[in-house]
């Protein structure tokens, strides 16, 4: 008898990672003016803050727009999402899904 593979086709879904093993989701913020960017952090204020310590210099007293970088971890995984009833799936609004 020989060996006999079985295949078949499987929808791939994305969400939000959100296992306890995942990245963080962070936050930091670029100055648009100079490229300088601040540290990123767990806590989107305390990313934020880094901008008044920037526009405090009196070289940077001029840059006055910003841009936010958020990570979110994802992951893609075979088969249907979660049902919404499901522990592991956040709420919609914290974790869109994407079906492929
Ligand atoms: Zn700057």
């Amino acid at each position: 008898m020989s060996p006999r593979s079985v295949l078949r086709y499987v929808r791939w879904h994305l969400a939000l990672n959100t296992e306890p093993d995942a990245e963080p989701l962070t936050y930091a913020m670029e100055c648009t003016m100079c490229g300088e960017r601040g540290p990123a952090s767990e806590d989107a204020k305390a990313a934020r803050a880094w901008v008044f310590e920037h526009v405090k210099a009196p070289e940077n007293r001029l840059h006055m727009t910003y841009r936010e970088h958020i990570t979110r971890p994802w992951t893609a995984m075979p088969g249907p999402p979660a049902p919404a009833s499901s522990p592991t799936t956040p709420p919609l609004s914290a974790a869109p899904t994407e079906a492929s």
